[in-house]
This record gives structure tokens, C-alpha cells and sequence, in this order.
């Protein structure tokens, strides 16, 4: 049974992201089900700006909310991947775009071919990816023909976009929900079964309903309270501090659609455009500097005083569940890691898209196919950004302590892919084939690392004279392609205005 009275507590990203999600599977189910979003002007939200997977575009598809309206509502930008500067040594960037060009060149039976070839030939694997080139020429994904917007591929770019407005935004897209600006003081739980029946606001009501949501953030005030642990991947990841500033963007300033992550002394600096500022912040490990030395490393590294929005503390982990009971955490209160690859938002969504398929009949089976869903999930962001940190870089302590030994789920799998170049099959899919990190995003890492070895690249395509003659060849037509398709569009920023004089071009 669907539930009858859904109340989520928070307005943040995820909060609205659940109102929108949860009305529209109720909905679409023929569920008659009232939802309820708590949310507390006196606490806010996280505010920063943020990055997002080529998932939010698909969310938005599947609401068929038009994009050109959220980019110009919400001052939002392109984001096509992001640039690591400075990773595997100083002076050293690699880019990483999230298009796959072997969907689109597709071979049956060898679905990492392209990477093979350019990894075999020591060229960045970017090479061969449309979005690569939209990076290096500083492009939108459309360009304008007979008055028309046409898009330059197949793939689904994605946003960088001011957390607030985007907020703001899907709020208006969620219809039919009723909001209370007020804060949970206490929690009603039924005596037997544990269950959430009720929560007390400070203005004195009493909500009552079926199913709770927890999105209040780092406070975590239902989840808590019903006692789900914590499980700290502190020992793991290596930043522990995170330094939120703004800097405003130049008129006329072309805007990368890119995300900048900026390898430093002590940790790394984001760079996060939208249309009107950057969102930028230092991660850092306070074991290895101060936040007074930290803000004198990024005003030296940029050559401009800053000025700190926030010193927020990161306890990099995840609940040991979920759902517990009648209550399911999302976003911020479910898990947090560094926000290197943008898993945060990506992971939200992911996971609703899970919780509506299993809301109809919340039964403990589901539940716990959930709660190690969940798990899996941010356990494998993990060891993704883990990875991130296998550097050539010694020039600090901070680098001394993180680059020269790597826990187990990093070093295995190196050992495994210094002799291939890694395909799906290296990774378990995700229930119901929802999205989740996979090789197309690991291989760009692993290649800007030098991680991959073109010797045996070569020696693998040495034995498939057929496959590496297809991969020249597609290489080859692809990236005259690609630059063709980079001429024709809009550039970025020109783009982005366009949209503020006709939001429904
Ligand atoms: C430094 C940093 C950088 C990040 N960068 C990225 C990125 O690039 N990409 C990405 O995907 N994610 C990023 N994230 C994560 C991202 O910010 C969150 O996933 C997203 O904003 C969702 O946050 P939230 O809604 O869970 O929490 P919040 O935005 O904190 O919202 C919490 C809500 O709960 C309410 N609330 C709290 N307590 C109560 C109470 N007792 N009663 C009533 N209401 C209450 C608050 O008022 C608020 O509305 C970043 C996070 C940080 C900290």
C-alpha cells in the first residue's frame, strides 16, 4: 500500500527533489497521497554552489521540465565534466567528460574499444568523447538553425547550478504539496513497532502521517533519533574541512563548462561557474593545515584576497541504513563525501528512483534491498574518489600522507587494470539498471593518472587487427566530427544569455 500522508522534513535540494519525485510516482500509480515539506527559514539550507551528473538532466526529462526554462530560471550552466588540474603533478590537468562515445560507436562485445586505441597510441582518452571538445572550445551543446535549437549529440550533458535557485525551482514543479515553514522539536513514535506516527513542530502542531522523509541536512533530526549509525569513512578520505567562497564573473567573461578541481597543499580548491558568480571552496584535512593558513594557500593560488562564506566540518560517511522503520534519509543526511565527483545530488535522485519503485509495498525484504543499495552505492563513490589521490605528488605532507599508500579497494583494483583498461564488467550493476559509476567514468581518471599501461593497451589490440583497424578509423572520423559539431555551436556564455532574453526558445 502506497502511503496515504507522506511528510518530508527539509527544503533543501533533497527535500524538493522528494516533494517532486514522490507526487509524481503517486500520481502516475493512481495513489491518493497527500505530501507535506517542513522546512525552517531560521536553519536554511546548505547553500553552496553545485555540480550535478548527467542524471538531473534525465530527471528532468522524465517531468518533462523543459531545460532551456530551469537553465534560465535558475542562472544555471553546462557542465560536461571536470577538469583535474595539478592531480597527478604540478603543471599536469586531465579532463573528464562524462559522455561514453562508445554508445554511440558501439561494437557488440566490446564496449571499451576506443579507449583501448587511444590509451594504446598514449593519447588521452577525451580524445575520442564530442564533450571533449565542447570543453576545449567553450561551448554550448546546441547550435541555433533556422531560428531553431539543435543539439550537438546524443548525450546527456550536465549542470552546474546555484543550490538555492535550483531549489526554488523545483518547488514550483511540485505540485500539489503542502509547505510549513517551522522545526521539528520532538518525534511521536508508536510504542510496539518503533514506527514514526507524528512530529511536534515549535509552533505547536502535531504532524501526523504514514511515511516520513529525512532531509534536514547534516543535523539528521529523524534519522537520528531512530537510531541508525554511522559509518565514518574517515580512515579513508583524506579532507576533512570544507571553505565555501564566491567570486563574482567578469563582464564578458567566457564561463568554462567545466568544473575546476584544483589539487592544492592541503587538499583541493572546486570552481563551480554559474551565470552570474562562481561557487568556489577549499577542501582541506585540518590535520595537515589550519583554516587561517588554508585561506592564505587559496588567496596566494588565485592571487586575490577571499572571503569564507563558511568552515564547514565533513564527516565523510554514510547511515548504516536508510530506511528505517517509516523513515528514509536522503541527501545530506543520509551520506557525505568531498564533493570531487558530485555524487551527492547524483545519489539522491538515484535513490528515489529506487524508493518510488519500492513504495508501493514497503515491506522489510524491500527495505533491506534498499539499505544495501544505499550502501553499495556510496561505499563505490568511495573508492572512486579515493583513487582520485594516487599522485605522483609528494610536495607536501599532506601529499606524502595521502599518495603513498592507498587502502585495499584502491590498490587491488590498480593491480587488476595496470594490465587492461577496464569495461563494464569490472563493475556490478546497480538494481533495476539505475546509473551508477562505472568504467566510463573511471577510465578519463585513470588515464589523466597515468594509471593505464599503453603496452599491454597495444598488445590487446594487436591480437584483434580488425577491432583496432574499426578504432583508427572511428577515432579519426569522430574527432573531425566532434570539431565540426564544436564550430557550429553557440558558444557558452552567449548561449546562457540568450536564454535570459527568450526563456522558451
Ligand atoms: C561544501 C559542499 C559542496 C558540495 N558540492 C556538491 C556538488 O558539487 N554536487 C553535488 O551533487 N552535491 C554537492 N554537495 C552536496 C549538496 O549540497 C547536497 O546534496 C544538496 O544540497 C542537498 O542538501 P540537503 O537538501 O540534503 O540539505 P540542506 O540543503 O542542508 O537542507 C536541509 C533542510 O532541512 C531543514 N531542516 C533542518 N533541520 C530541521 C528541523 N529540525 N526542522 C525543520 N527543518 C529542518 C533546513 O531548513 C533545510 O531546508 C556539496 C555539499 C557541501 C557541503
Amino acid at each position: 500500500m502506497w502511503p496515504r500522508r507522506i511528510v518530508i522534513v527539509g527544503g533543501g535540494t533533497a527535500g524538493w527533489l522528494a516533494a517532486l519525485m514522490l507526487g509524481d510516482s503517486a500520481r502516475r500509480g493512481g495513489h491518493a497521497c497527500e505530501i507535506t515539506v517542513v522546512e525552517s527559514s531560521k536553519i536554511g539550507t546548505i547553500g553552496v554552489g553545485e555540480g550535478t551528473t548527467a542524471v538531473f538532466r534525465q530527471m528532468l526529462h522524465h517531468f518533462q521540465i523543459d531545460e532551456m526554462e530551469f537553465l534560465a530560471a535558475t542562472g544555471a550552466t553546462i557542465k560536461y565534466g571536470i577538469r583535474h588540474k595539478d592531480w597527478r603533478r604540478l603543471g599536469h590537468h586531465y579532463d573528464g567528460p562524462i559522455d561514453d562515445p562508445h554508445r554511440v560507436a558501439g561494437q557488440p562485445g566490446q564496449p571499451n574499444f576506443l579507449d583501448q586505441y587511444l590509451v594504446s597510441q598514449g593519447k588521452p582518452v577525451g580524445e575520442s568523447h564530442l564533450f571533449q571538445h565542447l570543453i576545449t572550445h567553450n561551448r554550448a551543446p546546441y547550435a541555433r538553425q533556422g531560428g531553431k535549437l539543435v543539439a550537438a549529440g546524443p548525450h546527456h550533458h550536465a549542470f552546474h547550478f546555484d543550490q538555492a535557485l535550483a531549489g526554488k525551482f523545483l518547488r514550483s514543479k511540485a505540485r500539489g504539496v503542502t509547505v510549513l515553514d517551522d522545526q521539528v522539536t520532538s518525534l511521536h513514535r508508536h510504542p510496539d513497532t518503533g514506527d514514526l506516527t507524528a512530529i511536534g513542530l515549535e509552533g505547536g502542531k502535531t504532524l501526523h502521517a504514514d511515511f516520513f522523509i529525512d532531509c534536514t541536512g547534516f543535523r539528521r533530526r529523524l534519522i537520528g533519533e531512530m537510531g541508525a549509525s554511522w559509518t565514518s569513512y574517515g580512515d579513508i578520505l583524506p579532507v576533512n574541512r570544507a571553505m565555501p567562497f564566491w567570486v563574482d564573473l567578469k563582464p564578458g567573461e567566457e564561463i568554462a563548462p567545466v568544473t575546476l578541481a584544483w589539487a592544492q597543499k592541503n587538499g583541493w580548491l572546486w570552481k563551480i561557474p554559474t551565470s552570474e558568480r562562481y561557487g568556489m571552496g577549499y577542501v582541506y584535512s585540518d590535520a595537515h593545515t589550519t583554516p587561517d593558513t588554508a585561506k592564505a594557500e587559496i588567496e596566494a593560488a588565485l592571487g586575490h584576497e577571499i572571503h569564507p562564506r563558511n568552515d564547514i566540518r565533513i564527516d565523510a560517511g554514510r547511515l548504516a541504513q536508510n530506511w528505517v522503520g517509516n523513515c528514509v534519509a536522503l541527501g545530506l543526511s543520509s551520506s557525505f563525501l568531498e564533493p570531487l565527483e558530485a555524487t551527492s545530488i547524483h545519489g539522491t535522485v538515484v535513490q528515489l528512483m529506487l524508493l518510488t519503485s519500492l513504495l508501493p509495498d514497503p515491506n522489510p525484504r524491500g527495505r533491506d534491498a534498499y539499505n544495501a543499495a544505499c550502501a553499495t552505492q556510496v561505499d563505490d563513490f568511495r573508492d572512486f574518489i579515493r583513487l582520485h589521490y594516487v599522485s605522483e605528488r609528494r610536495d607536501s605532507r599532506f601529499w606524502q600522507d595521502v599518495a603513498s599508500s592507498h587502502p585495499p579497494a584502491v590498490t587491488d583494483r590498480l593491480a587488476d587494470w595496470a594490465s587492461r583498461v577496464p569495461g563494464p564488467a569490472d563493475f556490478k550493476p546497480f538494481p533495476m539498471g539505475l546509473p551508477h559509476v562505472s568504467h566510463e567514468l573511471h577510465v578519463p581518471v585513470l588515464d589523466g593518472l597515468g594509471l593505464l599501461s599503453p603496452a599491454r593497451a597495444k598488445a590487446w589490440l594487436a591480437g584483434r587487427p580488425t577491432l583496432r583497424s574499426l578504432a583508427r578509423k572511428t577515432t579519426l572520423a569522430s574527432h573531425k566530427d566532434h570539431l565540426q559539431a564544436a564550430n557550429r555551436c553557440l558558444p557558452h556564455r552567449a548561449f546562457l544569455v540568450s536564454l535570459q532574453k527568450e526563456p522558451t526558445a
